[in-house]
């Protein structure tokens, strides 16, 4: 094993390259223009509407519709994405969604997962993209293949280069040939908002691994984080998605900074996209439950004379999930029969009734748990 560590895999120069040189003119070049020319709000208006387009490209596109399918969208709007993930300077939509799918299907292995978080911050960060760590399927797409069949996805991986060249010079420059500063542009628009795009991206690799709760599973290293949602257009609620990647919410409650979510329902209500997956909320539910549950478990055993207390809380444990799971299948026959004209008024208004006893059951006996469980959350 000594020689594999020695032996590191050679450098990928090409990325090391943008990276550190685009790194440099952001960090060094921001400030010494800000300090001699100034920005002005036009200036800075514009490198959050690109920031926001690359980041929302690779949130609402690359991930949450391309690796995940998690809805489908208007061809248009597949070009939009396409446009901003290039932007966004991420590799193409097929190369990115292979190396995610891989992820997931692979999380926290080593030898696997192409930026795996147990190998540390710096490589599920950065470092796995400098050297060739996976260099035999670089090339392979053969879990993508329902994306090869994409247009706007082979047209994109076609023309990666030219789009990437086109955006990141050309959209910075005409800003700037129109507003007057085109060398402010470059470094703003061009050189920072790329740097911006990368690591805010990459924090969901590396943070997003490490850093906030696991209010859903414990089976991988994923965290739920709302400061790292805001910065990352609602990404930072990854523990959720790590369990449940079908569903095209993160964050899955109002409150819950999602604005990735937002662009993707409300592009529904324009026709720009539909099949919106959602996880059933039982499903949920449970797995929040559940996840509690082994958190107490795995206190009270420590505990002396805890014995009686965590049997009456599995109790209630048991008693919610059998209300839970009667409650929702109850609403969920309702719905279905509703749907297929199979009821008669009175029928209806019975089962409807029985629903609502069910439901009263259900919210009690999730009091009783939340109060129980209380000093434990
Ligand atoms: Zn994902
Ligand atoms: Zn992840």
């Amino acid at each position: 094993m000594e020689s594999t560590q020695a032996k590191k895999p050679p450098v990928i120069w090409l990325n090391v390259t943008v990276f550190a040189v685009t790194f440099a003119v952001a960090i060094i070049g921001t400030p010494l223009w800000a300090y001699y020319h100034g920005f002005d709000w036009a200036q800075i208006t514009m490198f959050v509407a690109m920031f926001t387009f690359a980041g929302m490209s690779i949130t609402a596109g690359y991930h949450r519709l391309w690796s995940h399918k998690t809805f489908e969208a208007h061809p248009v709007l597949k070009g939009i994405f396409a446009i901003g993930g290039a932007l966004a300077l991420q590799n193409s939509i097929l190369h990115w969604s292979s190396d995610h799918r891989v992820h997931h299907r692979h999380v926290d292995d080593n030898d696997t997962d192409p930026y795996s978080a147990k190998r540390g911050f710096w490589y599920s960060h950065i470092g796995w993209m400098l050297r060739e760590y996976q260099k035999h399927r670089y090339s392979d797409y053969s879990n993508c293949r329902d994306l090869q069949k994409d247009k706007v996805v082979m047209w994109q991986h076609k023309y990666y280069l030219p789009l990437v060249l086109a955006t990141n010079f050309g959209i910075p420059i005409a800003f700037g040939l129109l507003h007057g500063d085109i060398w402010g542009a470059i470094i703003l628009i061009g050189f920072l908002r790329v740097v911006a795009s990368h690591h805010t991206t990459f924090f969901i690799n590396s943070l997003a691994h490490i850093w906030g709760s696991q209010p859903y599973t414990a089976k991988n290293t994923a965290r739920d984080n709302g400061i790292l949602a805001f910065f990352t257009f609602g990404e930072g609620y990854h523990n959720f998605h790590h369990i449940f990647e079908n569903d095209y919410r993160n964050g899955i409650y109002w409150w819950q900074f999602d604005p990735t979510k937002w662009l993707i329902k409300s592009g529904s209500w324009l026709g720009l996209t539909k099949k919106l997956r959602v996880t059933p909320q039982d499903r949920i539910e449970k797995a929040r439950a559940t996840m509690l549950l082994k958190n107490i478990q795995a206190r009270l055993s420590m505990t002396p004379n805890a014995t009686q207390r965590l049997q009456a809380i599995e109790q209630e444990y048991e008693a919610l999930v059998v209300r839970m799971s009667e409650y929702y299948e109850a609403k969920k026959r309702l719905i279905d029969m509703g749907k297929q004209n199979l009821l008669k008024k009175y029928e209806e208004a019975i089962l409807v009734q029985q629903l609502k006893i069910l439901k009263g059951d259900f919210i009690q006996q999730k009091r009783n748990w939340q109060m129980l469980t209380a000093n434990y959350a």
